[in-house]
C-alpha cells in the first residue's frame, strides 16, 4: 500500500531536476534564474542574420550580411553567445545534458512565433558521423526535433554532413567559408520529399558560413525559402 502511495506520489509531484548551469533546484534542465540571466537579443540587431550589433550600420544590416550573398532568407537568434548562454550550449554539446536541447527548444520555438515565421518542416544542421559517434547525438538535431513537435511541422533530417570540419568559432571569416564549403549533401533517403519554406536549425551563429552553406543545398533541392534559428549568437565581429 505504500509502494503504491509513493508511486502515486512520485507521479503527482515529480522529483524536481537540478540545473545543468548553477544547481538549484528547477522544473527543467536550466533554472528560471539562469534563464533570466541570458543576454537575449531584442535591442539593436541586423535586419539580415539577427545578430546583435553593437554600433550603428546603415540599414541595420552587419558588415558580414553586407558583403555576402546569402541563401537563407532571415537568421533568428534567441541570445548572446556569452557568460551564461555560453554556459549552456557547453553543457550541450560537451558535457551530454541533452535536457538543456528541450529548454532551448522552447526559446526558438518562441522566437519563431514571435516573427511570425511560417513553415513546414524542421531541419537540423547535421553533425559528422564520427563526432556523432563520439558525443552520442546531434544538438541540432535534439533542438530540430523539439520544435517540431512544439510546431506541430515535420522533422526533416535531410542533410549530411560528408567532410568532418573544424570548429568554426577557431577559424577567420575566410577560413569558415571554405571550411564548410562542399561539407554538406543532401540525404537521398529523403528524396521526392517536398517543402517551400522550411526552418533551419543551428545551436551558434558565428558568421552563417555553415548555415548559408546548408541553405545552398537546400534550395538546390527544391526548397523555396529558408528561416535559420539559432539558439545564441555571437555580437557582431
Ligand atoms: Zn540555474
Ligand atoms: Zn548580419
Amino acid at each position: 500500500m505504500l509502494k503504491i502511495k509513493k508511486i502515486l506520489l512520485e507521479l503527482l509531484y515529480p522529483k524536481s531536476a537540478k540545473c545543468c548551469i548553477c544547481g538549484n533546484t528547477a522544473r527543467e534542465a536550466v533554472c528560471s534564474s539562469c534563464l533570466t540571466a541570458l543576454e537575449y537579443l531584442e535591442g539593436r540587431v541586423c535586419l539580415k542574420c539577427g545578430k546583435g550589433l553593437e554600433e550603428d550600420y546603415p540599414d541595420n544590416t552587419c558588415p558580414d550580411c553586407k558583403g555576402d550573398h546569402k541563401h537563407f532568407e532571415l537568421a533568428f537568434s534567441c541570445f548572446s553567445y556569452k557568460d551564461r548562454g555560453k554556459d549552456i550550449i557547453h553543457k550541450l554539446k560537451y558535457e551530454g545534458c541533452r535536457d538543456a536541447a528541450y529548454v532551448l527548444a522552447r526559446l526558438m520555438y518562441q522566437k519563431l512565433r514571435d516573427e511570425n515565421v511560417s513553415f513546414q518542416a524542421v531541419v537540423p544542421v547535421p553533425i559528422h558521423k564520427s563526432k556523432l559517434e563520439t558525443r552520442g547525438f546531434n544538438q541540432a538535431g535534439l533542438i530540430a526535433e523539439r520544435i517540431s513537435q512544439l510546431s506541430g511541422t515535420d522533422f526533416w533530417d535531410c542533410l549530411l554532413r560528408t567532410k568532418e570540419t573544424t570548429e568554426q568559432f577557431k577559424l577567420d571569416k575566410i577560413h569558415r567559408i571554405l571550411n564548410v564549403h562542399d561539407a554538406f549533401c543532401k540525404n537521398m533517403m529523403y528524396n521526392g520529399v517536398k517543402y517551400a519554406d522550411i526552418v533551419l536549425v543551428d545551436d551558434v551563429y558565428t558568421t552563417g558560413s555553415t548555415v548559408n552553406e546548408c541553405s545552398r543545398i537546400l534550395k538546390q533541392h527544391g526548397v523555396q525559402r529558408i528561416y535559420v534559428i539559432t539558439a545564441a549568437t555571437g555580437s557582431n565581429t
